[in-house]
């Protein structure tokens, strides 16, 4: 399919995210704000959560993006993304908000992060990254994909109330100031879904 057919048809029906995280889907919502498609979200159209079984980031959202696309038929979008710590080899990476436990505290994840990387002196500036693979996945069985990745450093005790999961601890290169202490404006300027979403965008020729 041509991409403009794929913006054709992303106007006609719409696009499903098949995500249940609301941060996520406030950031995904605010992106298509302008393109005159349809956004439509995984809860109001009863989808369960997949099991996130894959190995990668990329195998994960397309599993997630494969499930609400068969479900509904709708052209469906799925992120997997999550905060790489280069001294733990990545992690919590794919395994981010399970680190946060069954309760999503993300303060439990903070504590472990600082645990794992051997006390808080050693923590504090450790460099991270936050990662998000996107993939939409077209009711023809075909796929695109985008990644985006914010290069930064942690910083601890968490800073701010806004954003969710690792925002108060992620400092992005370049800036003073955590993911939490930004308006959902200023961080959806450049977070690592902005950048996935914007070379998405920009290969449907929507930029
Ligand atoms: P999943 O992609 O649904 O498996 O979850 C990704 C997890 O990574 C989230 O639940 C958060 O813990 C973390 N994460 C991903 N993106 C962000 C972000 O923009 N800010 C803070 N935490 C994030």
């Amino acid at each position: 399919m041509s991409n403009e057919s794929v913006v054709m048809l992303l106007r006609e029906r719409g696009i499903l995210l098949a995500s249940h995280n609301q941060g996520k889907l406030a950031e995904l919502r605010r992106a298509f704000a302008d393109d005159g498609i349809e956004i439509h979200a995984a809860p109001e159209k009863g989808l369960p959560e997949p099991e996130e079984t894959a190995t990668t980031f990329l195998g994960n959202a397309r599993l997630k993006a494969s499930a609400a696309m068969e479900a509904t038929g709708l052209p469906s979008l799925a992120d997997d993304s999550g905060l790489a710590i280069d001294a733990l080899d990545g992690a919590p990476g794919l395994y981010s908000a399970r680190w946060a436990g069954p309760d999503r505290n993300y303060q439990v994840a903070f504590d472990r992060i600082v645990s794992e990387l051997g006390g808080a002196e050693k923590a504090e500036g450790a460099r991270a990254a936050f990662v998000c693979l996107l993939v939409l996945r077209l009711p023809d069985g075909s796929e695109m994909t985008a990644e985006g990745r914010v290069p930064g450093r942690l910083t601890f005790p968490p800073r701010g109330e806004g954003g969710f999961g690792y925002d108060p601890i992620f400092l992005p290169e370049t800036e003073g100031r955590t993911f939490g202490e930004m308006t959902p404006e200023e961080k959806s300027r450049f977070s690592h879904r902005a950048r996935a979403l914007g070379t998405l965008r920009r290969t449907l020729g929507l930029t």
